[in-house]
């Protein structure tokens, strides 16, 4: 596929620091990019530590991102790229929409930290956006045009790359295709505030919640990894609550396909890897939704696993500060 870093000079490698701030850590890594690849040179870890509020995790971040920089001390660093939770103004670096576990996340200038440290441009994603582009770039899509993610886990939420670039829409909001309505989730109340979004039916609590109604056994609902132990045993119930959100989930992505039509759909998040039957129920959800064209899209796995998110946030870090040069001069 056409790489969205198609302005300037990427024949080399260019040096870029990463962040994917997560709820329970904070992962920071040096990012090699050059035209068809990004290298992850070097990563640091540290714990989220959400009472400490956006600032107390912002300096946590800039923290972890000079431990990684000390170990390369002969980089030349070019920009800083995040991946963070909440929809984000990404031309601001600023958090438009958030919940509150973070406090003080909602309305956070991500941005101002790092430039204050670094001195490089600085850009923040939606982690759902970067998670998407970096395995549109660099992984499952790297030898597609399109690719449309979908994630399936604690929520459900996803992203859409043509042609190298994130959709991220006009609020930032693009690919919350966890809030999209369904039937079989009409009467179940939705993490948005909402009613009726297959979110709150198909994904891993949702799952749970219609096991437990289906009596799959109080051991078998005790969390995501009983369910899928005890769907693989053989609990019918359990499988029943599987069919029926993969099949959901797979009829969303089917009306989806029949809108955007992209090259390929990638799978990821925990619940794609819990019980097999889940993804035969999805496969029989698409064929049931999909128009004849698009019904033989291809459906893949992801397969950069946690550090796509980091390598697409670099990527947009750089993509933005090449396609910057050209409008405003010399940034250095
Ligand atoms: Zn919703």
């Amino acid at each position: 596929m056409q790489s969205p870093l198609h302005q300037g000079d990427h024949s080399i490698p260019h040096d870029v620091i990463a962040l994917d701030i997560g709820g329970t850590k904070i992962n920071a890594a040096l990012v090699r990019i050059s035209r068809n690849d990004a290298e992850i040179i070097e990563t640091s870890t540290t714990p989220t530590v959400t009472s400490d509020g956006s600032g107390g995790v912002l300096a946590a971040a800039v923290r972890v991102a000079k431990d990684v920089l000390a170990t390369h001390p002969d980089t030349r660093l070019e920009a800083v790229g995040m991946s963070a939770g909440g929809v984000i103004d990404s031309t601001l670096g600023v958090v438009t929409h958030a919940t509150e576990t973070i406090p003080g996340w909602k309305g956070a200038n991500l941005a101002e930290p790092f430039t204050a440290e670094f001195s490089v441009p600085f850009r923040a994603l939606n982690d759902a956006h970067a998670h998407g582009l970096g395995e549109a770039l660099f992984g499952a899509g790297r030898d597609h045009r399109s690719m449309m993610m979908v994630a399936v886990g604690t929520g459900i939420g996803g992203s859409i790359v043509t042609d190298g670039h994130l959709l991220q829409g006009s609020h930032g909001a693009a690919g919350h295709i966890g809030h999209i309505g369904v039937s079989e989730a009409e009467d179940l109340e939705c993490t948005c505030g909402r009613t009726g979004h297959i979110e709150g039916l198909a994904s891993g609590p949702g799952i749970l919640r219609i096991a437990a109604r289906l009596n799959a056994g109080d051991e078998a609902t005790k969390d995501g990894k009983s369910l899928a132990k005890a769907a693989e045993a053989g609990n019918t119930a359990a499988q029943e609550a599987y069919r029926i959100a993969g099949f959901a989930t797979g009829k969303v992505i089917g009306s989806l396909l029949n809108t955007i039509d992209v090259d390929l759909v990638t799978l990821a998040g925990g619940v794609t890897e819990a019980y097999s039957g889940w993804l035969d129920a999805l496969r029989q959800g698409v064929a049931h939704d999909a128009m004849d064209v698009v019904a033989d899209t291809p459906i893949t796995t992801a397969t950069r696993g946690s550090h796509a998110a980091l390598l697409g946030a670099a990527a947009f870090a750089l993509d933005s500060v090449t396609s910057e040069i050209p409008a405003e001069g010399m940034e250095a």
